[in-house]
């Protein structure tokens, strides 16, 4: 449980992550998830609860050593020094999370005798912009990125650190498709490669996609664990959606049933269930009001099914 100034914004999370697996964790804003993102790495203490990496209880542990066992986080919003060059802002992440120096491990090298740390620093750098394709970028100052070069930055930063689990929130948010799939792509093969990710994302589509396991947290708690096939046609998620925001009714599009009489704001409901009818073959949604059954009934698409009932 954490609270802020007496308002629970944890209460009841609860949940495992799995070695080697992209677990996404989805709710709402508001949702606790980024407080849950403080809890896990140490930046806040929960006042009652614990958190356990690889069998060790590491609550209440600072930031620092919490990263040093090989759990590290990435910002909502992106947190370079941009008067640095990139290269400069890889070879000091080790010690950036933290104030002070956390290296971990360094990269194995046959060239290396005895090399000193930066040399070693130096190296792994390299290796990070090669691995994000953006060596061209090296001597770029960190504030002319484009806001998705940024968000290569912050993963690569985040991975000098050497971590086994990376939390990442909202990694692809003011992203472009393109380098959005690309940081999709080294995400699958890190993860290939034994890493594991817990992920603040709100694209259902990409979730779906992309997760072995989804978590979904509404109101400080986490409602429910599972596959995204599983989350997906849990009801009680459903309904915890209902009359939410303009995200949910992204999240609504996936569900097969859409209670209208549990929403508010007709207009706006109205539009985002044209939107969702849209978007997907089939919904049923239950409905009193004559004139939007009426509506409804016609936004549906000649290969597409929509019931009111
Ligand atoms: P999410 O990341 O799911 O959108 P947050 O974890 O940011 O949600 O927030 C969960 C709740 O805790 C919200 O009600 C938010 O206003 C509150 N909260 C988060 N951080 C603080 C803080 N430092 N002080 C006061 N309230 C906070
Ligand atoms: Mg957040």
């Amino acid at each position: 449980m954490k609270s802020f100034g007496g308002i629970n914004a944890l209460n009841g999370v609860s949940f495992e992550v799995s070695p080697g697996t992209i677990t996404g964790l989805i709710g709402p804003n508001g949702a606790g998830k980024s407080t849950t993102f403080d809890v896990i790495t140490g930046m806040i203490t929960p006042e009652t609860g614990t958190v356990t990496f690889a069998g060790t209880d590491v609550t209440g542990r600072p930031p620092h050593a919490i990263a040093e066992c090989g759990l590290v986080r990435t910002f909502q919003s992106a947190k370079e020094f941009k008067n640095m060059t990139v290269i400069e802002n890889l070879m000091i992440a080790p010690g950036g999370q933290s104030g002070e120096t956390v290296w971990r491990s360094v990269v194995p090298s046959s060239r290396s005798e005895v090399r000193s740390e930066e040399d070693e620093l130096f190296d792994r750098a390299c290796d990070m912009l090669e691995f994000f394709e953006i060596e061209h970028l090296a001597l770029e100052s960190a504030g002319n990125l484009s806001g998705g070069q940024r968000k290569l930055l912050e993963l690569a930063r985040a991975l000098m650190l050497d971590p086994e689990l990376l939390l990442l929130d909202e990694p692809f948010a003011g992203v472009n498709p393109s380098l959005e799939d690309q940081l999709l792509d080294r995400i699958e093969t890190l993860r290939d490669q034994g890493y594991t990710f817990l992920l603040v994302e709100h694209d259902i589509d990409l979730i779906m996609e992309y997760c072995n396991a989804v978590i979904v947290m509404h109101q400080g708690e986490t409602l429910f664990r599972g596959s995204p096939e599983e989350v997906k046609s849990e009801r009680e998620v459903v309904e915890a959606y209902l009359g939410g925001e303009v995200w949910h009714s992204v999240w609504k599009s996936y569900c097969p049933v859409w209670d209208l009489n549990q929403t508010s704001g007709m207009k706006e409901q109205n539009d985002k269930f044209l939107f969702s009818a849209g978007h997907h073959p089939l919904i049923v949604a239950f409905c009193d009001s004559p004139s939007w059954q009426h509506k409804f009934t016609r936004s549906r698409h000649s290969n597409q099914r929509t019931f009111v009932v």
